[in-house]
């Protein structure tokens, strides 16, 4: 399971909140349509992208469908290359065996490269109980812990704050973590990543242990793989004695030669570069050169369960691009916290209920932060489809029933909200099954369409129909005036 979520607001009741904040609004109405025009060039650039695309989708799925066998594949390979595999089978798992390891060195004090499997895990806040300390060193990532806030993008962490806002955290919150900002720091991009640069050195040099994620753990070798654009990977993944990596398990890809598609169209849907700036691969333990020990640590947390759910398992191809999110219309008014979970966005909206379950609240309301428009989907470079998935959850939220989380059966019962809506559903269904029924309906709404009221009574209806018009109703039916043309042309005046 995650703490990470619970008891939080939901959607709806954070959406309300976020979207009334103008400057939350502005500043991610800037970023998500610069980073939208920059990775639609990038895109379009190369003529295979729809191959692409569709290669990246099967070879997901392959992989997906043969996890046990590549799992055991890479722990093998990891082992044989001199490191240590160790399975989690949740989040407290997961939690307590990197506590565990880390005080086995002795050490009280980590870096971390950006993680979003230490983000879903809660890993910060449950060393932080076990005494250690963790610095995160991805810039964006540094300035949500400097100002104790929670990321809001899966790239981009820190995409609700603008330069100003960054400037002064660093002046007020810096020195309390470590080396602090200079007095005259300015907000230029280029003094703000010096004064982050100067910051994270001496915790780069300092620290013996460190903690990473990895985009793909590529099973053949057992070698991980992380994509990065500021280098703080490289020195996290290079300097320290003990290195521990914590991934998901749906992050193995089979071969190196998988990775050419995924090093194609990473970078172009992230951030919208040809190629990734820094891109680590290690393969165990190298006498030497590099960290000593290495710990891999495989997360299921949920995962497993998704892997049964034949619509919902494509989730499981996500390779975290954040694609989906710059063109979201709800993230973009909503902004990530809304979300309430660490992955925000359509990709969030459609993973987190399948990875910890719909029983609470905020998880039930994921599913329904999206208006289907389907841009997600058509971003996507491993091809989800999201509104899918979104769908098929809204359906099972609305419906109830059995559903197993890490492991443990529970039965939801179906959503009473939805009564309303299942209501006028199953009406709709017994109408349109019945001829004679639905023909009546239809004679009935054109002969009494001078009553009907311009808005829909019930508070969710008639807030929905306060900012749209109903259509219409015509004077006659489509079939009535089918069977009428001819009789309609002869009285036409020629
Ligand atoms: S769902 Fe697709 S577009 Fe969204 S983050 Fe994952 S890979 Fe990228």
């Amino acid at each position: 399971m995650s703490r990470t979520h619970l008891g939080l607001p939901t959607f709806p009741q954070a959406a309300r909140l976020s979207t009334r904040d103008e400057q939350l609004r502005a500043n991610l109405r800037h970023a998500t349509s610069t980073i939208r025009t920059k990775r639609a060039t990038a895109t379009s650039e190369l003529s295979d992208w729809p191959q692409l695309r569709a290669a990246g989708a099967a070879i997901k799925d392959h992989t997906l469908h043969h996890l046990d066998h590549y799992l055991e594949q890479l722990e093998t390979a990891v082992t044989t290359a001199g490191g240590t595999v160790h399975w989690a089978i949740d989040a407290d798992d997961a939690n307590r065996i990197i506590t565990d390891l880390i005080h086995a060195t002795g050490e009280s004090e980590v870096v971390k490269v950006k993680s979003m499997a230490t983000q879903e895990t809660g890993l910060n806040e449950a060393l932080t109980q076990a005494g250690i300390t963790a610095y995160e060193t991805d810039l964006a990532e540094l300035i949500v812990q400097l100002d104790n806030d929670r990321p809001s993008h899966i790239l981009v962490p820190a995409i609700h704050k603008n330069r100003t806002q960054i400037r002064d955290i660093f002046h007020t919150r810096m020195g309390a973590w470590g080396r602090p900002a200079p007095d005259d720091l300015t907000d230029t991009p280029a003094d703000l990543a010096e004064a982050a640069r100067l910051h994270l050195r001496e915790k780069f040099l300092r620290t013996k242990v460190a903690i990473s994620g990895a985009n793909f753990m590529i099973a053949e070798t057992g070698t991980m793989v992380v994509l990065e654009s500021e280098g703080n990977g490289r020195m996290c993944l290079t300097l320290p004695d003990t290195l521990i990596t914590l991934v998901g398990i749906e992050k193995t890809i089979p071969t190196w030669r998988d990775l050419e598609v995924f090093l194609q169209t990473l970078p172009r849907s992230s951030t919208a570069e040809r190629m990734n700036p820094y891109t680590t691969t290690w393969t165990g333990t190298t006498l030497g050169d590099g960290p000593q020990t290495f710990h891999l640590v495989l997360l299921d947390n949920g995962r497993t369960d998704t892997l049964a759910d034949t619509t919902g398992r494509q989730a499981l191809r996500c390779i975290r691009c954040s694609a989906c999110l710059n063109v979201c219309p709800v993230y973009e008014r909503a902004g990530g916290h809304a979300y309430g979970t660490p992955y925000p966005g359509p990709i969030g909206a459609i993973l987190t209920p399948q990875l910890h379950g719909t029983t609470t609240p905020l998880n039930a309301s994921l599913p329904y932060a999206s208006t289907l428009c389907g841009a997600c989907y058509d971003v996507c470079p491993v091809a989800i489809n999201i509104p899918e998935v979104l769908v098929h959850l809204r359906e099972r939220i609305t419906q109830g029933g059995p559903t197993t989380t890490n492991g443990t059966k529970t039965t939801i019962k179906p959503a009473k909200r939805h009564t309303t809506e299942r209501t006028t559903m199953r009406t709709a269904a017994w109408t349109l099954n019945h001829p004679a029924a639905w023909t009546a309906t239809q004679r009935l709404t054109t002969r009494t369409r001078a009553l009907h009221p311009r808005r829909l009574p019930g508070k969710t209806a008639r807030a929905w129909t306060a900012t749209r018009d109903l259509p219409p109703v015509p004077a006659r039916t489509f079939r009535d005036w089918w069977q009428h043309r001819d009789a309609d042309a002869k009285d036409t005046p020629q």
